[in-house]
Formats: structure tokens, C-alpha cells, sequence
């Protein structure tokens, strides 16, 4: 097992000082599943003052220290040290009152949330697990440490949590916690939105988000209630075999695990319900639905913490998640202009998914997306022409010809930009000033 000099070096620094110190938490649980951790927190029996008396060397960030954490800088990699601590009565549903230090690590070990995620490493003798967290990991299960009721309803971020963990490793939930994780959902009032949005981001990104999203469809609606309409919603169309939520939650785990994306296939359909028509044939049509989901996912995504170019991004998915793209060079160059490459690729991913998730008869899509993603990324390489900056000419060209500054150039460049685009002219200076003059 890899742990880093940094680690080690902590570690020995409070040991030298008389204090006892291990990994726990995460980085532990990652380490024993063979994946490098990404942060790594340290336990200690050393308290906040002694700990920042050890790193008086170093640089320190008091990141929480009414709760016993210090964050060391080694080498530029933080550690975040607490001191073993027992958690005071939850009165909020969400942060203990006041915090205790003890001297028990087991205490410690015990006010964590999931088995899987209450064990020390003890460098020189191995893993400290009083709640068999190695067992669970092996047979991939979340489980609570202790009564499931209290500690869900002591902090109900962790239900979202036990969804997230089981979503990214591909664990079940034990029956006890997945009980208590049904009973006490809205529980998730009580928790900030920025600590929900960075949940069920990770939920939306892990590999087993179809299953999670499946069982806890009951928690899903109520932290997103414009979804429960979508359950069991049938399409009655030959193009579909799945009904919305299905189709939207398969769609979701076909996407690239980027949380834009999962995020935009979440709320992609989710203007069907209410735009359901039928005609007489029997076939079922949702006209304008994206227009409705595009609506709808405005009013979720306000909720949840976003940055506004996330937002913006993700409603722009949604909006045009059904955008006809073709392999003809025209159309593509018409595309690239109003949307830009990033975002046409990114579209292309999104009907890729939605294809998958609809009948298999529809497959053939994704060869045909295959060659569009191909040709827009040749017109991209080949620096095709379809913004004004790509022009052979500028405004001050236009001016030069004695065309008044201000709208009407800009209007001038449009047109010549829509002709090139249109192969009507050749994207050089000699042409594009010949054209401009014969339409001034
Ligand atoms: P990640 O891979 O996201 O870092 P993690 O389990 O390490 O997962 P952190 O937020 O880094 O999550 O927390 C570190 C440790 O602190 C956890 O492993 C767990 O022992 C404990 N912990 C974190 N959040 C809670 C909580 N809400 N309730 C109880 N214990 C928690
Ligand atoms: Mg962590």
C-alpha cells in the first residue's frame, strides 16, 4: 500500500510527542480497495493546541478547529488532523451541538458514518476495524455504524451519502440502513443545498447510478419532486421500450461520468409527463417537450448550487438535446455557429445515450454520430469558417469602403459570413471586399 512520505512524516511527528495518530477514514477504505486516496485525514489523541503546537513549522489552516481539525501543508499536500472526538446531540439533523475530545479511538471510530468508512491505519500493525468495516468492504456493503435510525436521523446528509458510496463502488446497501434511509428521507430538508448538489453530483457520476436511482426512486422525488410524474409514464411508442424514469435513469449511466452531462440527461425528459398526447393510431407524442423540460430542469437546477455557466450549460443540453444533426457540411458549419464545437460534441453525447436507451432498433444512430463527430471535428482541425473572427475580413475592411461603423457593418459581416458558410464565396480578402461592395 502506497502511503505517501507526507503521511508518514505526520504521523511520526505526534507519535515522537508522546500522541498516538493514524490515517482513517476515506483514504483507508481506498487504500484497502487498491485505489490511490485522494485526501487523507489523520486521527489523533493530541489536542487542537498540541496538534498546531507539533506543525508550529509548518503552514496550518485552522480549517475547523471548534471541531478538533487543522489542516497541515506538507509539501503543498493537505492533511486534515482531528483530534478523536464523540459528537454532542444532533438538535439540527444535520451538525452536533458541541463536539467532546476523548482519548478512545474506538470512540472516534465509532461516530463515523459506514463501517467501510470507520477504520484506522495503524502504520506498523495494520488496520484498526472494531466494526468489521474490512468485512463489509469485501462483500461490498454500506452499513451503519450502530442503530441506522440514529445515526440517519442524527445527520441526514449521510442517506445521501450511503446513496453516493453506493452508486460510485458498486455497493448495496444493508436491509437495516436501506429502511431507515426510506424512513427518514425528508429528514434531507434539513441539510444545504450545496452539501445535496455535491452528493448527488457524485451520485449522478458513479457507475452504479442506474440501480441507485432505481431503488431510491423515493428519495430522488423528494429532493426533485418534478420527476415523480416520469415514473411508470408510458411512451407508447415503437421507438421506446422503456418508460420515462427508465429511459431517463438508463440514459444517465450511458453518459460519460461528467457531471454536466449526467445532470442535463437527469432532467433531459422531464417535460414528457406533461406533454403527453396521443393520437389515433395510438402512438404517444410529446411536442415541445423540451421546451417544457427545459422549463422545468430552470426551476430544479435554482435550487441546487451551481455555478452560473453550469447552469447555463446544462439547460442549453436540455434545450437542445434533441437537435437534428446530419452529416452535411452546411447544416454542421450552421450548428458550429450558434453553438460552438465543445458544445455540439457535447450534444452529440447526449443523443448517443438517449439512443441507447431507447430500442435497440435505433443503434444505427451511433455510427451515424460517429461519422458527424468525425466531419465536425475535420471542419474544426480545418479551420472551417463560422464565426466573424474566421473571416478573411473585418469591420475596419468594410469601413474602408465607406460602409457606416456601428450596425450596419456588423450586419455586412453577418451576411458575408452566412455566404461563405453557404460556399457562395470564397473565404478570401479579394472575394468577400468584391461581394461587400455589391451588396452595399
Ligand atoms: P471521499 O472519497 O468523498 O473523500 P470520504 O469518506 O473520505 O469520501 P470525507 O468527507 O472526506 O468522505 O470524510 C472523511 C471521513 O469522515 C469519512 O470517511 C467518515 O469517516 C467521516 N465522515 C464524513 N462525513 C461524515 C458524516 N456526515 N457523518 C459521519 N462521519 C462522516
Ligand atoms: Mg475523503
Amino acid at each position: 500500500m502506497r502511503i505517501p512520505d507526507e503521511v508518514r512524516q505526520a504521523v511520526t511527528q505526534l507519535n515522537n510527542a508522546g500522541f498516538e495518530a493514524y490515517p482513517v477514514g476515506g483514504c483507508v477504505r481506498d487504500l484497502l480497495r487498491g485505489k490511490q486516496p485522494h485526501d487523507w485525514d489523520i486521527t489523533t489523541s493530541a489536542l487542537p493546541e498540541q496538534t498546531a503546537a507539533i506543525f508550529a513549522e509548518d503552514r496550518t489552516i485552522p480549517t475547523g478547529l471548534q471541531h478538533g481539525t487543522l489542516t497541515v501543508l506538507k509539501n503543498g499536500m493537505p492533511l486534515e488532523i482531528t483530534t478523536y472526538r464523540v459528537d454532542g446531540d444532533y438538535a439540527d439533523g444535520r451538525h452536533p451541538d458541541r463536539v467532546t475530545f476523548t482519548r478512545s479511538l474506538t470512540e472516534d471510530l465509532a461516530r463515523r458514518d459506514f463501517t467501510i468508512n470507520a477504520m484506522a491505519l495503524d502504520i506498523q500493525n495494520g488496520v484498526v476495524d472494531p466494526f468489521f468495516g474490512q468485512e463489509d468492504l469485501k462483500n461490498g456493503v454500506i452499513r451503519c455504524v450502530g442503530d441506522p435510525d440514529k445515526r440517519l436521523t442524527e445527520d441526514a446528509l449521510r442517506l445521501l451519502r450511503a446513496l453516493r458510496f453506493s452508486s460510485v463502488l458498486g455497493f448495496t446497501i444493508e436491509p437495516q440502513t436501506a429502511a431507515a434511509i426510506r424512513r427518514h428521507k425528508e429528514r434531507l430538508a434539513l441539510v444545504s443545498a450545496e452539501r445535496i448538489t455535491e452528493e448527488m453530483t457524485k451520485l449522478l457520476c458513479g457507475g452504479n447510478v442506474e440501480n441507485v436511482l432505481t431503488e431510491y426512486a423515493d428519495v430522488v422525488t423528494f429532493l426533485i419532486p418534478e420527476i415523480s410524474p416520469l415514473i411508470g409514464f408510458e411512451h407508447h411508442h415503437p421507438y421506446h421500450i422503456y418508460d420515462v424514469f427508465t429511459h431517463t435513469i438508463k440514459a444517465v449511466s450511458a453518459i460519460k461520468p461528467i457531471p454536466e452531462l449526467r445532470w442535463a440527461m437527469l432532467l433531459h425528459d422531464i417535460g414528457k409527463a406533461e406533454t403527453f398526447t396521443m393520437s389515433e393510431d395510438g402512438i404517444g407524442h410529446f411536442y415541445k417537450h423540451t421546451a417544457r423540460s427545459t422549463a422545468l430542469a430552470t426551476d430544479v437546477l435554482r435550487r441546487f448550487r451551481f455555478s452560473g455557466k453550469q447552469v447555463e450549460r446544462i439547460l442549453l443540453l436540455v434545450k437542445h438535446h434533441d437537435l437534428p444533426f446530419e452529416d452535411d457540411e452546411r447544416l454542421l458549419l450552421k450548428r458550429l455557429r450558434v453553438l460552438g464545437e465543445e458544445v455540439c460534441l457535447q450534444l452529440l453525447e447526449l443523443q448517443d445515450a438517449d439512443c441507447l436507451a431507447q430500442a435497440p432498433s435505433l443503434r444505427y444512430r451511433l455510427d451515424e454520430h460517429q461519422v458527424i463527430r468525425e466531419r465536425l471535428r475535420n471542419l474544426c482541425e480545418n479551420e472551417a469558417c463560422f464565426t466573424l473572427k474566421d473571416l478573411a475580413i473585418n469591420g475596419n475592411d468594410l469601413a474602408a469602403l465607406g460602409i457606416p461603423p456601428g450596425p450596419p457593418i456588423g450586419r455586412m459581416l453577418e451576411k458575408l459570413l452566412e455566404a461563405v458558410m453557404e460556399k457562395r464565396v470564397e473565404n478570401t480578402r479579394e472575394a468577400l471586399i468584391n461581394l461587400a461592395k455589391n451588396e452595399k
